[in-house]
Order: C-alpha cells, then sequence, then structure tokens
C-alpha cells in the first residue's frame, strides 16, 4: 500500500486543516524530485501486501501529468510499478472541468481506475460559504465527464455536520449524489480543528458549531438514503455498492503496513508510526514505536469503525467481559459468529463504545 501525498492547493477551503501550499514557479518539479528519491530512498519499505496507490492531498489533479509521470516511472523503476488493484486519484471537479477530458483519458492511461471527487455539496451558497472552486454545475460536469472517460469506480465526498446546512438542503445534496449513481460516497462530519478560518469564524462569532443532535440528524436522513438506495454502510463514513469498497482505506482500518510519501504524509510500518513534516522543501521523518496498549486502542478504534468488527478473540483478551456484555445487552454491540461489531444505528456514537471498550 502506498500513499502519496500531493500538497498543493489553488485556494484554501475554510474548513480544511491538512498541509497543502499554493503552487509555485518550479514548486511542481521540486516537490517530484524529492519525491522521486524519497521513494528510492524508501522502495525496500514497500512490500506490495496490498497492491494499492492512492494519491491524495492537498489537490493531486493539480499535478501536471509530467509529474505524474515521472513519480509513476519511478515506482516502476524500484519495482512497485503497476497495475495496481486500485489505483486512487483525489480530484477538485474544477480541475477536471478545467482539463477536460484528454486529461482524463491519461489517467486512464497511466493506470488510474479509481476517481474520488470532492463535491462536499450540491449547493452554491454552500460550496462559497466553504471557499470550494467549483460549484455544483461543475461538480455534474465534472462527473460526466469522469464517466465519459471511462472510469468505472468513482466516489464522491460529501460533508455535513454544518449548522447552516438545512435538512432540505441536505437532502437534495444526498439525493443528487445518489441520482449520479457513483459506486462509493464518503461522508465527513465538519470538524473544527487548527487555526483555518473555520476556526476563526468560530471565534470571532460567524459560526457556530453544529449541536450534536442536528448532526445526528443529519447522519439519520444520510444513513436511511443510502439503504435506501442500495448502498452498504460499510465504515462509519463510508458507503458503497457491493463489490465497491475501498480496498485501500480498508487496509488501513485492517491494521495493514502502508508507505506514505510527500510532505505530511504518515506511514506504518506494523510495528511502528512515521510521519514526514509537513514542508515542501528537505522535510525529514519521525517514528514512533507503538506500545502494547497502543496498538490495542488503535486495533480496537479501527477496526470497530467498520461493518465487519473485530474479532472476538481479540476482543475477549483485551476488554473486559463485564463492558463487552453490557454492551451487548444495550445493543451497542453486535455478534455474528466470532466477530463483533458496532451496529449501524450506533455508528454515530462509536468512539464513546470504543472508549468503554480501551
Ligand atoms: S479541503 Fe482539499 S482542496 Fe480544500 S484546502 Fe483542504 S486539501 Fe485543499
Amino acid at each position: 500500500m502506498i500513499y502519496i501525498h500531493v500538497p498543493f492547493c489553488k485556494s484554501f477551503c475554510t474548513y480544511c486543516d491538512f498541509y497543502s501550499e499554493i503552487p509555485g514557479e518550479g514548486l511542481y518539479d521540486a516537490y517530484t524530485a524529492q519525491l522521486c528519491q524519497e521513494i528510492r530512498n524508501r522502495a525496500a519499505e514497500m512490500d506490495d501486501n496490498l497492491k494499492t496507490l492512492y494519491f491524495g492531498g492537498g489537490t493531486p489533479s493539480v499535478l501536471p501529468l509530467s509529474n505524474l509521470t515521472r513519480i509513476l516511472l519511478t515506482l516502476e523503476e524500484c519495482g512497485h510499478g503497476g497495475p495496481y488493484t486500485e489505483f486512487t486519484m483525489e480530484c477538485n471537479p474544477e480541475d477536471l472541468v478545467e482539463k477536460g477530458l484528454p486529461y482524463l483519458e491519461s489517467l486512464r492511461a497511466l493506470g488510474v481506475n479509481r476517481m474520488s471527487m470532492g463535491v462536499q455539496s450540491f449547493d452554491d451558497t454552500l460550496l462559497i460559504w466553504m471557499a470550494r472552486r467549483h460549484n455544483a454545475d461543475g461538480a455534474r460536469e465534472a462527473f460526466r465527464l469522469v464517466r465519459q472517460a471511462g472510469f468505472e469506480n468513482v466516489s464522491i465526498d460529501l460533508i455535513f455536520g454544518l449548522s447552516n446546512l438545512s435538512d432540505a438542503v441536505w437532502e437534495a445534496t444526498v439525493d443528487e449524489a445518489i441520482a449520479l449513481g457513483p459506486e462509493h460516497i464518503s461522508c465527513y462530519q465538519l470538524t473544527v480543528e487548527g487555526d483555518n478560518v473555520l476556526a476563526q469564524r468560530l471565534e470571532n462569532g460567524e459560526y457556530e458549531e453544529a449541536p450534536e443532535e442536528l448532526c445526528r440528524h443529519q447522519y439519520d436522513i444520510l444513513c436511511s438514503k443510502m439503504a435506501a438506495a442500495g448502498y452498504v454502510h460499510y465504515e462509519i463514513s463510508n458507503f458503497a455498492k457491493p463489490g465497491f469498497e475501498a480496498v485501500h482505506n480498508g487496509g488501513y482500518w485492517q491494521r495493514r503496513p502502508y508507505v506514505g510519501l510527500g510532505p505530511s504524509a504518515h506511514s506504518f510500518s506494523g510495528r511502528n508510526r512515521s510521519w514526514n513534516s509537513p514542508e515542501l522543501k528537505g522535510y525529514t521523518r519521525t517514528t514512533e514505536s507503538l506500545s502494547v496498549e497502543d496498538e490495542k486502542v488503535e486495533t480496537l478504534m479501527l477496526a470497530l469503525r467498520t461493518a465487519r468488527g473485530i474479532d472476538g478473540e481479540f476482543l475477549q483478551a483485551n476488554c473486559r467481559e463485564e463492558d463487552i456484555q453490557r454492551l451487548l445487552r444495550e445493543g451497542a454491540l453486535a455478534k455474528t459468529g466470532r466477530r463483533y461489531r458496532i451496529p449501524e444505528d450506533h455508528f454515530f456514537v462509536s468512539d464513546e463504545i470504543i472508549r468503554e471498550l480501551a
């Protein structure tokens, strides 16, 4: 599993706390040169236990094709080239509309087989409020182009949990996402983190966080619409048509080793976690060993996010039997065969359930 962070955005969204830079003269080439060197240095760490490649960001779709090609050729030189079981590229709808069909066809020719589009909403007022670069029509057109280019595995990202998101707008957004027919939909609850524009709005009294009941209400709307449309709710924030569950992200939840490349990218060796510093030039890596307790909490947190749940033997060896039995009685845990899982109607409070078990 290989993750490549592309730390460029043409503008910054109000709610975003990811590391990213505005592209400037020579920066794509400087980034690519350093990334390719990192690939060479760390090739021995890539074990292809799951042969996936994921370009995330930032905004990978701003990266010129020539740079993307250099990165892929370097992976190939190092023995980790395609074809990949899953090769995902995160993209901004505006880039796809601007660059058009030839760009998308080139991505396909380079082996990209899954597109993940940051749509967030189909409401223009909200998109402006979020400072997204695209509008709703742009998202529709981008989706049409992606299909025209022949992509058969497309994911759409949406955001809920906003105090200024009405039921009517949220329902219309979810309905439209479903009507487009993507194979996968990810929905993230807005959180205020760091010192981004949203945090400043909150501090200045220009925004109020959505109360928990409202977030829950929006999540319930989402879950019932997705179920009615035949999507499987296979992870707290993720829904897929059967057979289109994300392979790469699935590897994270199973705690499979992965190599993260590029500024601010995280890696997991199976024993240690490491992360690159968030800076474009001369980024460095810090490694942290996980204690037995860290491993236990991580395993619980990641596995119980998924509908697949966790192996019963692990749960019984690491958690108190009385807690397990109480949560089963309360309906906050369910048991199927040897596995335990959090039922969908308790996904929203999974953090509390996991805290009780850990
Ligand atoms: S949400 Fe995505 S596009 Fe917006 S600033 Fe963050 S990384 Fe960039």
